[in-house]
């Protein structure tokens, strides 16, 4: 009897060990609240205050907005209403009809709750590192082509079993291969140029011959059109398990004082997300999940002289907006007395994922509070 028992016991843990082999690491992942793939879409720039209450009127001015005398009565036809719930709901009907009831949004300060920027810069590379590696690095001080020396949840993940080669970024900026440091990582990396890197298809080809075509408006920026065009389709082809989108013209449009153009292009920013996520729904691997975030790099001045402008002398950009939705993210809508960061993000990627970015980069700010059940 005493000899017996250890092989019994033995037994036992092997059969234990047997089945949780067959279950799989999918089929563990599936039996908590993790999902298998996250989207991440960035607005570059886009104030809280648009996302909140929609069109500004004192915006929608030559002098201020930049908006024609003409184009004035039908911005205010297109996006002006009545209360500032319409409003934001006419700008980003897919972020407030379904983002907002089905997920969670931080940064309403009319309810306690802002998202800070904490790089104390409040520009964009120092936003993106900020949020991409989980904390501040007082060494990002411009938007210089510089290979980002800090770990990025988009990295570590692509260096994770499972996701290796399945992480991939687009951008309409070419300092994207930069920030998620593409040669060092092994993250797929579009931010200019052809909107698909290794065309293989006629329709690769097509969007590349039209992306070719475009103006080439901005130096180091391409409009938003290939790069949505592009990760649609690459993430449709290819299959990423994370596919961070950063998208543009939000921010290029404030700069250059077109009101008119900087609301259109957040609706279209709007309306990529929505095609993205409905993308992703009707595809088997990605169904019930997946996981959205979004996001953006800094806000802007708050008075229609400085609404375009952002950066240490603009104090009124650091407050900014993050949402998060997905199967197992609790519908706590426009969240309540919650104090967020911009840091906070990388590690909210990863604990969707149901992992630990923390273990790996220690100084990287925790999770959202809340997003996972
Ligand atoms: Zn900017």
């Amino acid at each position: 009897m005493r000899r017996r028992r250890p092989l019994l016991l033995l037994l036992a843990a092997a059969a234990f060990a047997f089945e949780a082999r067959a279950q799989g690491p999918s089929a563990q992942r599936r039996a908590t609240t993790a999902v298998d793939n996250v989207l991440v879409v960035t607005f570059d720039g886009f104030r809280w205050q648009e996302l909140f209450g929609g069109y500004e009127g004192a915006f929608n001015t030559k002098a201020d907005g930049g908006v024609a005398v003409a184009a004035q009565e039908p911005l205010k036809a297109r996006f002006d209403r009545a209360t500032p719930q319409a409003r934001r709901e006419t700008l980003l009907p897919f972020f407030w009809t379904v983002v907002a009831r089905e997920g969670q949004v931080f940064g309403d300060a009319s309810r306690k709750s802002r998202v800070r920027i904490t790089n104390g810069l409040w520009f964009s590379y120092p936003g993106y590192n900020e949020m991409l590696s989980g904390a501040a690095d007082p060494r990002i001080d411009s938007n210089d082509k510089k290979v980002n020396p800090n770990l990025t949840v988009l990295e570590w993940l692509n260096r994770r079993p499972g996701f290796e080669g399945r992480v991939a970024a687009y951008g309409s900026w070419d300092v994207l291969p930069f920030i998620v440091a593409a040669e060092r990582s092994g993250v797929h990396a579009n931010g200019d140029g052809p909107a698909i890197l290794e065309p293989a298809s006629e329709r690769d080809h097509l969007l590349n011959a039209v992306t070719d075509d475009l103006p080439h408006y901005w130096a180091g920026g391409r409009f938003d059109a290939p790069t949505m065009q592009g990760a649609l389709e690459y993430f449709r082809t290819r299959k990423p398990r994370v596919l961070y989108v950063m998208l543009g013209e939000t921010d290029e449009w404030a700069h250059g004082r077109r009101y008119d153009l900087y609301l259109d292009a957040a609706w279209r920013s709007d309306r990529f997300v929505k095609r993205l996520w409905e993308l992703a729904q009707s595809l088997p691997e990605y169904r019930g999940r997946t996981a959205l975030v979004l996001a953006t790099d800094h806000g802007r001045g708050a008075m229609p002289a400085d609404w375009t402008d952002h950066g240490e002398k603009v104090p009124a950009a650091e407050p900014i907006w993050m949402a998060v939705m997905g199967p197992h993210t609790p519908a706590l809508g426009v969240r309540e007395g919650v104090e967020a960061t911009q840091s906070q993000l990388a590690a909210t990627v990863a604990a969707l994922l149901g992992q630990d970015f923390r273990a790996a980069s220690p100084a990287a700010a925790p999770s959202l509070p809340d997003v996972v059940r």
